[in-house]
């Protein structure tokens, strides 16, 4: 018998009529002579709810309490949505994290699952249960509840068809699948029937939310081939798979904002070794990551070190580094959240000249400024104003002719 993983985000489960009609799918692929795991995420912005009353309670709640807190969210998903697939007339049964044998490392708030136990679930599914797991949670070795960070319940899912050793795993969510740019800010982005391994990984790391970019490298990691889809219709999605250079039609596949970025500059640091190692120790041990470093080098014996964060790290990362000026002999430190990130993606542009032209040539003709650049091999982001990154996603999609058919699409050189 087939095993497949199903994964509803929480816009999939956000009242009772959109869980009765999860429940509706999911029995439809049991009635189809599959076993099914199901994996949620807690209903609507209840994460965003839940945190907002913590936070109202005290600015520094222990990470232990928010995972504790958090957690819940998901339960009540896990077993909504068991009673509405029984009163269907099939056997479900939900557990939680740690029920499903979820074994994270002991770092609360961005736990990363060490093992899974498949024990339980599969003596469950040999009953004929629909088993419904409590995604983006686990248990680490103390016994503690922990969580895999905000989107995590798509790490659940491809976690568990991983461990299962499933046929599928299907993510479920509000958009038809992954877009060559947000489809909700630019109607005229075009689905991808097929993405690579590794450009969904950019796409995801850069703004594009419809998938955690954990969930992507374990894919990747063990070839589990991904359906991202819209639990709101039966259109085919996009897959997210290995993908040969032959096979590859398009050299740029899409555009991604971010807008959750903080920009954090360390200012007049002394030019001296150790002066960066220092800085970027203190928030890796906190698990801060950071994504664009620019430090400048000028005539005189001090310079500025500029990065940008996750705004939700920023609260944190400042005080970190405020703690450090003495000892780092710098003048200050400047926090600004009114900046954007805008990427372009694509894993053709190692073989396509012109494509970081064309991006900024779009961005300077829409008069949008360029604060700071990055790039990786495959990828090419420009911080910006937050105010213009509408504009800007539009204009190097246009630029790019992204809304064309694969194929149509001119080379990078060719536009310019
Ligand atoms: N509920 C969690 C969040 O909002 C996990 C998830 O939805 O994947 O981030
Ligand atoms: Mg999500």
């Amino acid at each position: 018998m087939s095993l497949i993983v199903q994964k509803f985000g929480g816009s999939s489960v956000k009242n009772i009529e959109r869980i009765k009609a999860v429940a509706q799918r999911v029995c439809s692929a049991r009635e189809a002579g599959k076993q099914v795991v199901v994996v949620v995420s807690a209903m609507g912005d209840m994460t965003d709810e839940l945190l907002e009353m913590v936070y109202q309670i005290s600015p520094e709640p222990t990470p232990r309490e928010i995972d504790m807190l958090l957690s819940t969210g998901e339960q009540i998903s896990i077993s909504l949505l068991a009673v509405a697939i029984q009163s269907l007339g099939y056997t479900a049964v939900s557990l939680t994290g740690w029920q499903a044998g979820v074994r994270t490392e002991n770092m609360h708030g961005k736990a990363k699952i060490k093992a899974i136990d498949v024990n339980r679930i599969k003596r469950e599914l040999e009953k004929g249960q629909i088993v419904i797991v409590a995604g983006f949670q686990g248990i680490n070795e103390m016994g503690d509840i922990t969580t895999l960070g905000r989107g995590g319940s798509d790490t659940s899912a491809v976690a568990l068809a991983v461990a299962l050793k499933a046929d599928s795993c299907e993510i479920f969510t509000d958009v038809d699948g992954v877009y060559t740019a947000d489809p909700r800010i630019l109607p005229v982005a075009r689905k991808m029937d097929v993405i690579s391994y590794g450009e969904m990984l950019e796409l995801a790391s850069s703004g594009a939310v419809v998938l955690q970019p954990r969930a992507v490298e374990l894919a990747a990691q063990y070839r589990m081939p991904i359906h991202v889809r819209s639990s709101f219709n039966d259109n085919p999605g996009t897959i997210v798979k290995e993908v040969s250079d032959l096979e590859r039609e398009m050299y740029v596949s899409g555009v991604t904002h971010d807008t959750n970025v903080a920009k954090l500059t360390v200012i007049e640091v002394p030019d001296k070794p150790g002066i960066a190692f220092t800085i970027f120790d203190a928030l890796a041990k906190e698990r801060i990551n950071v994504d664009m470093i620019v430090q400048s080098t000028k005539a005189e014996a001090v310079t500025d070190l500029l990065f940008t964060i996750s705004k939700d790290d920023s609260r944190r990362a400042v005080k970190i580094i405020e703690d450090l000026i003495p000892q780092l002999g710098a003048k200050g430190l400047h926090c600004d959240e009114s900046v954007a990130k805008v990427s372009v993606v694509g894993a053709g542009m190692v073989t396509h000249p012109g494509v970081a032209a064309l991006m900024f040539k779009a961005l300077a003709d829409s008069g949008i400024n360029i604060q700071v650049i990055s790039t990786s091999e495959i990828r090419i982001s420009c911080l910006i104003d937050q105010s213009q990154v509408e504009k800007a996603v539009e204009a190097i999609h246009r630029a790019f002719q992204l809304e064309l058919e694969p194929g149509e699409i001119p080379a990078a050189i060719d536009l310019l």
